[in-house]
């Protein structure tokens, strides 16, 4: 069994150095148990969290031990009874192509699913965080405007089209024209403004003529700079992810604007609310519903940028945050 462990812990951006590839045998199974083989594992922006000490909502990975992630796994060998050799499911094996289950926390793949995939995506964990962020926390209304960042990305593609099918104005930011253009004609944006574009705050003024309800936060950075004066009184914003900063190792320089940013809150009565998916799953019977059905009528298109080969994992995942990534982010373990 190849598995990759977290060597080090990183300091500021991950490198190679803090991801170790290694070979293990495979325990002989026991009554009650069964053998997965990874077939496609995700990679996710938190991940970085777990690899860091600093405390956060879920415990850290220890050294040494396996990168963890969720995964959509073939049963090669059962002796549990719930569980029959062949099937797929869903499970949270991490970075490794084999692990013994119990089958607890082990969930077979929902018929609807079309691609196995896509129970990792768009109809998995980020899908399920771009509906309830977008439908629940950003409580959309026809006719208004929400912005998005790494909107071409897991999360963000599918928060854009939710927006557009409740009628309202959806703009994008991406990295590069390719992704801006690939979200305006192929998602149906009716903006996108590239990030590293230096007149990005003019560019995502222009394109919010109206201003901004809904902002659905997966960047932080520069990019919450340029949202902030264009925050419409009531604006709602869905506190998902700030990938911009899980890297960083110190605040940023200049002044303490704090005091600025809880007075805008005050005088404009926004509302924001930061959420862990986790926290949601009640929601998932209507998510896999609704989703199904929006993929299955081409309402929601979805791209993924699928890496072969478990030794390639930490490369493409510290592709994350320099926008390598081109859809949502999968290693294909094995066949
Ligand atoms: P993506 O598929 O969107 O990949 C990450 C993307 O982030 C990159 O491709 C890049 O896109 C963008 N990015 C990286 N660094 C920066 C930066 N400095 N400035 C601007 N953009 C940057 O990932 P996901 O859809 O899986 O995740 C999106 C966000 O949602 C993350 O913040 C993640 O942590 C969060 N999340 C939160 C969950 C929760 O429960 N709260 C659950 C799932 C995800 P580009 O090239 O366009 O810049």
């Amino acid at each position: 069994n190849r598995r990759i462990v977290l060597a080090k812990r990183p300091q500021g951006e991950p490198t190679p150095a803090d991801f170790r590839l290694e070979e293990v045998p495979i325990a002989a199974l026991k009554d009650g148990e069964m053998l997965l083989q990874t077939v496609y594992l995700s990679l996710d922006p938190y991940m970085r969290g777990r690899m860091s000490e600093a405390a956060s909502y879920a415990a850290s990975t220890e050294l040494d031990q396996v990168m963890i992630g969720g995964t959509v796994s073939r049963i090669v060998a059962s002796r549990n009874s719930r569980f029959k050799e062949g099937d797929l499911v869903n499970s949270f094996s991490g970075w490794q192509e084999y692990q013994v289950s119990t089958g607890m926390g082990i969930t077979p793949l929902d018929p609807r699913i079309p691609k196995p995939s896509y129970a990792l995506g768009v109809l998995g964990m980020p899908g399920l965080t771009a509906y309830v962020g977008t439908l629940d926390l950003g409580t959309p209304k026809a006719g208004e405007t929400l912005v998005v960042a790494a909107a071409t990305g897991a999360v963000g593609s599918v928060v854009g089209q939710i927006a557009k099918i409740k009628g309202l104005r959806a703009v994008g930011i991406a990295g590069g024209p390719e992704k801006c253009e690939y979200a305006v004609k192929e998602l149906g944006f009716d903006a996108c403004i590239d990030h590293r574009d230096a007149n990005m705050p003019g560019l995502l003024k222009q394109a919010c003529p109206k201003g901004i309800d809904v902002y659905f936060e997966n960047v932080g950075g520069a990019v919450w700079d340029a949202v902030l004066p264009l925050l419409n009184t009531h604006a709602r914003i869905p506190l998902c992810g700030l990938i911009a900063q899980y890297n960083a190792t110190s605040l940023p320089a200049g002044p303490d604007r704090s005091s600025q940013l809880m007075a805008t809150f005050l005088v404009k009565q926004i509302k924001v609310q930061g959420f862990i998916i986790s926290t949601y799953y009640n929601r998932q019977a209507a998510f896999i519903n609704d989703m199904s059905i929006w993929i299955r009528e081409r309402r929601i298109k979805y791209r993924e940028d699928i890496t072969k080969g478990l030794e390639n994992a930490p490369e493409a995942f510290m592709g994350l945050f320099k926008g390598n990534n081109f859809g949502k982010l999968l290693v294909q373990v094995s066949e």
